[in-house]
């Protein structure tokens, strides 16, 4: 296939980093044959003279990206007007029913018990996932999991950007040869976008994609350092678990701190303002908490992400329960949905 051989300057630099459109998925930095780009401060810059292959810009979510050619890459078909949060299979309500794994989990485990369960069967041999750093608390890092106990520290949601395809060229450094990747809709988008751009040597190892719901993130100096230390005096090294409820609640070892949205407004990164995915449309799976306490709402996308989730539900490692009871949770996921493409369109 034919495409034009534009310069990094020319594309991505002047159409989404300049404009702000940048999310900061780091796609462009592990695509990059000759190494031009580096990811810095949550940006692609370009350390080496660029070679002008163009293959930057067609891996890019944020240049030249049509729902429609996504759509019918994924599922052959665009969604109609009814398929409000994307096209899908089935909805569920779930859980983990390993309580190593529900100690550690954000809503109700299932990412990490469907991670966990691939790993155990040989499905994947390892999964790019957002780990925690050492030295700051809460502070995301993309991290290549390859055993049970490394999925497990990722568990549970970091409200700031982890730019998890970073962590594919770990896995591809390490020869792995399926994986399983978890991350945000934008970084859903990413990967659809090198696989629609048939960049082989990255994508070919990726078989199940776990998409997140999400509203937005926050920069970790604004929420954790500026907000929640300075303003509310929170010692950061004492959060247990973050989390978003209506308002965002902040579980320390001695209490649970309720945060008001409007409060940490200002500290969403200004691109996801520009985001139009809450559901992570284009995944396999999609999990959200969606206000649910210790569940995690699930949509079944594709015949890959039900497979790996029936497997998982045969084999007694997560539960579920009727959709009818949770009406509510749906209809917050169409509203969320809807919300995020007027905001974008506006
Ligand atoms: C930035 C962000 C915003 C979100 N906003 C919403 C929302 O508005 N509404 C909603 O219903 N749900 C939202 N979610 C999803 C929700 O927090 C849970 O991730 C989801 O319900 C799955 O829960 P679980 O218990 O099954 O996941 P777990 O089993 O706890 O696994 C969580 C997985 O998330 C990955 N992860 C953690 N932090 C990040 C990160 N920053 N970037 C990429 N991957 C990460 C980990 O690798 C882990 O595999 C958001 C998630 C993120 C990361
Ligand atoms: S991928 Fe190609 S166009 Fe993009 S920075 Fe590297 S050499 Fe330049
Ligand atoms: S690929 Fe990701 S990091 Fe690179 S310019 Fe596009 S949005 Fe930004
Ligand atoms: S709001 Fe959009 S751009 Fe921002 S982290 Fe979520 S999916 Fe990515």
């Amino acid at each position: 296939m034919s495409f034009a051989k534009v310069s990094f300057e020319d594309s991505l630099e002047k159409n989404v980093v300049a404009t702000g459109k940048c999310v900061g998925c780091g796609t462009c930095v592990v695509v990059c044959p000759f190494s031009c780009l580096e990811y810095v401060k949550g940006k692609p810059k370009l350390v080496e003279e660029c070679k002008v292959c163009g293959i930057c810009a067609r891996a890019c979510p944020r240049y030249e990206w049509t729902w429609s050619k996504a759509e019918n890459f994924v599922f052959g078909r665009e969604r109609n007007n009814e398929e409000k949060f994307g096209i899908y299979r089935k909805l569920l309500i779930a859980r983990a029913q390993d309580e190593e794994i529900l100690k550690v989990c954000q809503d109700g485990g299932i990412a990490t018990a469907l991670v966990a369960f691939a790993l155990e069967k040989g499905l994947i041999d390892g999964a790019v996932l957002s780990g925690k750093s050492r030295e700051k608390p809460f502070y995301p890092v993309p991290k290549l999991a390859t055993t049970r106990e490394e999925v497990l520290e990722c568990a549970g949601t970091k409200y700031s950007y982890s730019p998890n395809v970073l962590a594919l060229a770990e896995a591809l450094k390490q020869k792995k040869t399926s994986l399983a990747f978890v991350g945000t809709p934008c970084q859903i988008q990413s990967v659809r976008k090198m696989q629609m751009a048939g960049l082989k040597k990255y994508v070919a190892p990726l078989k199940f994609l776990i998409g997140l719901m999400c509203s937005e993130s926050f920069t970790y100096e604004g929420l954790m350092e500026k907000h929640l230390k300075q303003t509310l005096g929170i010692n950061l090294d004492e959060i247990e678990k973050m989390n978003i409820k209506g308002k965002m609640l902040v579980t320390t070892r001695s209490e649970v701190k309720a945060v008001p949205l409007k409060e940490i407004k200002q500290y969403v990164r200004s691109s996801c303002k520009l985001c139009d995915d809450f559901s992570s449309e284009l995944a396999d799976i999609s999990l959200g908490g969606l206000g649910l306490s210790d569940w995690t709402f699930v949509i079944v996308r594709t015949e890959k992400g039900e497979e790996l989730f029936e497997a998982a539900r045969n084999a007694g490692v997560l539960e579920t329960r009727p959709l009818e009871k949770d009406e509510f949770a749906l209809n917050l996921l169409v509203k969320l949905s809807d919300k995020k493409r007027k905001r974008k369109a506006e």
